[in-house]
């Protein structure tokens, strides 16, 4: 199939080209990101190839439609992105890719908590300065620490296993229990009791309505003094302001996020040079116990291993008119907003 693969970054060439090995598929590279303006690139494409910042509203669909488009292949299990109504309208299949870095986004976390506690980014400039004082770098043992993971879906519960490994006491939140937690020594509890009793709060579950600004300035208030907050999600699962003002006032104590809410206008490209509009990123960036990472976590030569296999999976599955597991069909009940990855 003629592949027209938007948001191209090297390295998604270079997983892609590797797993469309025989060739199968004849595969055209396009770095801008897919919205109504540049739609018309992919005239004469039955299939386009997408990521999580590509606008798949209806006036793109429509444009991609009358240019022979029949499936859009999401390198990412998110769809929020995606107007499935108007796809299903215009006879558009769309697939996904709903798990492909579980361990990579744990084990990010992780690398937050870790660096967050002792300090690590701030150490490795003293020391490249010849600055070997000690001072302000003062940690805390994981040990007997309490860690909160909100979502214990796939990867919360990794998060809990690895936690778990570094002696800590799992507090977790979901709305529905995950037994495997349970047999690790989990205890599901209500959010205000979680906030109120855990060291770091982590957050797994995906961005809908029922979610967004999950951590606000009420769930701050409620929250242990110098509780560390990590969030690898999405961005929006967060009020910005209401942590702004929590980290001011020393109630928050550490902030570690991959994910900001407004991240489309700035993550996954080199802005280096470029004045930032944005002033609360900025302030963010501002805090000496706030660590920001650019939606990083999921980027491992695993994950995008998985991406392109599965994504070249469902596209066959689709060309050949086999059922497709990975497929997203319209389901009017379910919340348009709902974010997986
Ligand atoms: P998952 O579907 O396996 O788990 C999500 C869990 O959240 C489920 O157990 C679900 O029951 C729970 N949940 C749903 N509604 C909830 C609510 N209102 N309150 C609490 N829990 C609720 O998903 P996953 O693969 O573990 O991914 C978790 C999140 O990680 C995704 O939603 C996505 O936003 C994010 N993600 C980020 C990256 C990255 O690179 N930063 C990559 C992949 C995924």
């Amino acid at each position: 199939m003629k592949i027209a693969v938007f948001s191209t970054k090297s390295y998604d060439r270079q997983f892609l080209e590797a797993a469309n090995s025989s060739p199968q598929h004849e595969l055209v590279f396009f770095e801008p990101r897919l919205n109504r303006n540049t739609a018309i690139l992919a005239a004469g494409f039955p299939a386009v190839c997408v990521f999580v910042h590509d606008l798949v509203d209806a006036p793109t669909l429509k444009i991609l439609a009358s240019g022979g488009t029949r499936l859009i292949a999401l390198r990412c299990a998110g769809f929020n992105n995606v107007d499935l109504q108007a796809a299903a309208d215009l006879g558009i299949k769309v697939v996904r890719v709903p798990a492909y870095s579980p361990y990579g986004v744990a084990e990010h976390a992780v690398g937050l908590i870790l660096s967050l506690n002792r300090k690590i980014h701030h150490a490795y400039n003293r020391v490249r300065e010849s600055n070997f004082s000690l001072s302000g770098l003062l940690g805390f043992n994981l040990n007997g620490r309490t860690v909160g993971i909100i979502g214990t879906g796939r990867i919360g519960l990794i998060l809990g296993q690895i936690m778990k490994g570094f002696g800590c006491n799992i507090l977790a939140y979901d709305v529905y229990r995950n037994a495997e937690l349970e047999k690790l020594g989990g205890k599901y509890v209500e959010l205000p009791e979680l906030f109120a009793n855990s060291d770091i709060i982590s957050l797994h579950c995906p961005l809908m309505p029922e979610t967004h600004h999950l951590i606000n300035a009420e769930s701050i208030a409620q929250m242990k003094p110098r509780v560390m907050l990590i969030n690898t999600s999405r961005g929006a699962l967060i009020d910005t302001q209401a942590v702004i003002d929590g980290l001011k006032s020393h109630k928050i104590g550490f902030l570690g996020v991959d994910v900001y809410e407004q991240e489309s206008e700035l993550f996954f490209e080199d802005l280096s040079g470029e004045i930032i509009q944005d002033d609360v990123f900025l302030r963010l960036t501002t805090f000496p116990n706030v660590l920001i990472t650019g939606h990083q976590a999921f980027f491992t030569e695993e994950a995008l291993y998985n991406i392109a296999e599965t994504t070249f999976a469902n596209i066959a599955d689709i060309e050949q008119g086999r059922a497709c597991a990975n497929e997203i069909s319209y389901q009017p009940e379910i919340p348009a907003k709902a974010q997986v990855s």
